[in-house]
C-alpha cells in the first residue's frame, strides 16, 4: 500500500471526507484516516442524518395519527413499530456511509481505517486492532470533530441519562423525557419523542431557547413548541441528575426565585453543547496550539500554529454545522493545491428541522443593534401565503433585515414550512450582495411557500401585496 501522501486528513466526517475528495480531484495524493469503522463522522452516523430520519418518520406518524382524519383521510388503526422505525433509520445511515466509501474509491482517496496520531509534522501513525502503520505526508488536516459535553457531576450512561447519540436509539418510547438544554439538538430530539408519545420537558438555564437565534423567531418557536405539547422550564439551573430504582430524578433551581424542584422521569437527554475532540492526537507535543475552549487555533487560511498542519470543522472556532465543515474542507484542499480557498462566514445558514422548520442566515436583529447598524425590517406571515394555507401549515413568518441606507440584505430569519430548503435562496442572494428590492423584483412561482420571501422583501419597503 502507498505510504507517502501530499495530504493526510485525520477524521472522515463532512469536513474530512469532503476535503479528501476535493484534494484528490485537484490531483493531490490523498489519504483519510477514520477510527469509527464507518465514514461520514458524527453527521452521518450519530448526528444530522439519523436525527433527520427520525424527525421525518415521527412527523409522518404524528400527522397520520392527529391530522389526517381532519383532512378527510381516515384510518381504522395506526400502530407504531419502533423497531422498524429504527431499522429504517439505520439503513439510511448505512447506505450513506457506504456511499462516501464509494466516492473515496471513485476519486482514488486512500481510506486508512484506525486511530490517527500526528507523530511529527510529516508523519502520521495509524493504529488499528493493535497494529501500527506509519505514513509520510507533506500536509496534515485535522478534522476530528466534536463530542457531547455533560454538566459537572452528571455522567452520561447512554441508557437512561443519554446524549443525542443515546436519544437516537431508544428501543421503547419514554413516558416522561427531560431534555436538559434548549438548543437545536435538544429541541429536535425532544420533538421526535414528543410526537411518538413522550411527555417532554425542556429545562434551560437561560430565560429563552435557541441562544444566538433572532429573539423574535426564538420566541415564536417556543410558542409553537408549547402548542405542540412540549413543556418548558426556562431560567432554571440543573443541579443533579440521579438514578433511583427504574427512574431518573432531575433536581433544579429557579434562577430568579431560588426555588428548588425535583422532576421524576424515565430518561434524561443532556444536550448542553459539544466540545472539540482532539484526544490522543499528540498535538501539544508537535506545537499545535488550542484556545481556552480546547478548539484548535487557525488563521484565515485554516492553518494551525504548525505551517503544514490545517484544521477544519467542529474542532475549530465557528458554528458546529456539517455544511460549515464541508466549506472549510473544500477551502483547505484548494489552498493546498495553490488556489484561493475561502469561506464566507457571514453567510452560513442554520436550520432546525422541527415542524415547522426554523432557518436563518446572516445577522440577527440583536446583532445589528449591538453594531449600531441602521436597518429596516420586512415581515410576512405564512397565514397569508396561499400554499401554506391550503396545506394547513400556517404557523410562522419570514423576516428580512436590510440596511436602511443601501437596502442590502443583512439577515433572513424564517420559521415556517419547508424553510430549511427556502433559506438557500437567501444565502445565494446574500452571496451576491442582493438588496431587498432585488428579491422583491424576482418572480417567484405561485403557489409556493417562497412567495412569502418575496412578500417579506416587499414589506421591507412597506408594500406587501397579500398582507
Ligand atoms: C444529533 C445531532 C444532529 C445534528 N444535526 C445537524 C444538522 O442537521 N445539520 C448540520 O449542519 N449539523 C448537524 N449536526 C452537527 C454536525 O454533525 C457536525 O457539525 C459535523 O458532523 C462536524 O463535522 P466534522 O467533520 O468537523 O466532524 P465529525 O463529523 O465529528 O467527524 C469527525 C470524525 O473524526 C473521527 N476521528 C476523531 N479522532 C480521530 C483520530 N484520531 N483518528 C481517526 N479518526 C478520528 C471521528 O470518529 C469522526 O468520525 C448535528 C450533530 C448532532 C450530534
Amino acid at each position: 500500500m502507498e505510504n507517502n501522501f501530499d495530504v493526510i486528513i485525520i477524521g472522515g466526517g463532512p469536513g474530512g471526507y469532503v476535503c479528501a475528495i476535493r484534494s484528490a480531484q485537484l490531483g493531490l495524493k490523498t489519504a483519510c484516516v477514520e477510527s469509527r469503522g464507518a465514514l461520514g463522522g458524527t453527521c452521518l452516523n450519530v448526528g444530522c442524518i439519523p436525527s433527520k430520519s427520525l424527525l421525518n418518520l415521527s412527523e409522518n406518524y404524528h400527522k397520520a395519527k392527529k391530522e389526517f382524519s381532519n383532512q378527510g383521510i381516515e384510518f381504522s388503526d395506526i400502530k407504531l413499530n419502533i423497531d422498524k422505525m429504527m431499522s429504517n433509520k439505520n439503513k439510511s445511515i448505512q447506505v450513506l456511509t457506504k456511499g462516501v466509501e464509494f466516492l473515496f474509491k471513485k476519486n482514488k482517496v486512500t481510506y486508512l481505517k484506525g486511530k490517527g496520531v500526528v507523530f511529527s509534522e510529516t508523519d502520521v501513525v495509524v493504529y488499528e486492532n493493535g497494529k501500527k502503520n506509519s505514513y509520510k505526508t507533506k500536509n496534515i488536516v485535522i478534522a476530528t470533530g466534536s463530542s457531547p459535553t455533560s454538566l459537572p457531576g452528571i455522567e452520561i450512561d447512554e441508557k437512561d441519562i443519554v446524549s443525542s447519540t443515546g436519544a437516537l436509539s431508544f428501543s421503547t418510547i419514554p413516558k416522561d423525557l427531560v431534555v436538559i438544554g434548549g438548543g437545536y439538538i435538544g429541541l429536535e430530539m425532544g420533538s421526535v419523542w414528543s410526537r411518538l408519545g413522550s411527555k417532554v420537558t425542556v429545562i434551560e438555564y437561560l430565560d429563552f431557547i435557541t441562544p444566538g437565534m433572532d429573539r423574535e423567531i426564538s420566541n415564536e418557536f417556543k410558542k409553537i413548541l408549547i402548542k405542540q405539547g412540549i413543556n418548558f422550564k426556562l431560567n432554571n439551573k440543573v443541579n443533579a441528575v440521579k438514578k433511583l430504582n427504574n427512574k431518573v430524578v432531575v433536581e433544579f433551581t429557579d434562577n430568579q426565585t431560588s426555588k428548588k424542584e425535583k422532576f421524576e422521569c424515565d430518561k434524561v437527554l443532556i444536550s448542553v453543547g459539544r466540545k472539540p475532540y482532539t484526544e490522543g492526537l499528540n498535538l501539544s507535543k508537535i506545537g499545535v496550539k488550542k484556545d481556552e475552549k480546547g478548539r484548535i487555533k487557525v488563521n484565515e487560511k485554516l492553518q494551525t500554529s504548525v505551517k503544514n498542519i490545517y484544521a477544519i470543522g467542529d474542532v475549530i472556532n465557528g458554528p458546529m454545522l456539517a455544511h460549515k465543515a464541508e466549506e472549510e474542507g473544500i477551502a483547505v484542499a484548494e489552498i493546498l493545491a495553490g488556489q484561493a480557498g475561502h469561506v464566507n462566514y457571514d453567510v452560513i445558514p442554520g436550520v432546525i428541522y422541527t415542524s415547522p422548520e426554523v432557518a436563518t442566515v446572516g445577522k440577527t436583529e440583536e446583532e445589528l443593534k449591538l453594531e449600531k447598524k441602521a436597518y429596516k425590517v420586512g415581515k410576512f406571515p405564512f397565514l397569508a401565503n396561499s400554499r401554506a394555507k391550503v396545506n394547513n401549515e400556517t404557523d410562522g413568518f419570514v423576516k428580512i433585515l436590510a440596511d436602511s441606507k443601501t437596502d442590502k440584505v443583512l439577515g433572513v430569519h424564517i420559521i415556517g414550512p419547508h424553510c430549511g430548503d427556502m433559506i438557500a435562496e437567501m444565502a445565494l442572494a446574500m452571496e451576491f450582495g442582493a438588496s431587498a428590492e432585488d428579491i422583491a423584483r424576482t418572480c417567484h412561482a405561485h403557489p409556493t411557500h417562497t412567495e412569502a420571501i418575496k412578500e417579506a422583501a416587499l414589506a421591507v419597503d412597506k408594500r406587501p401585496i397579500h398582507f
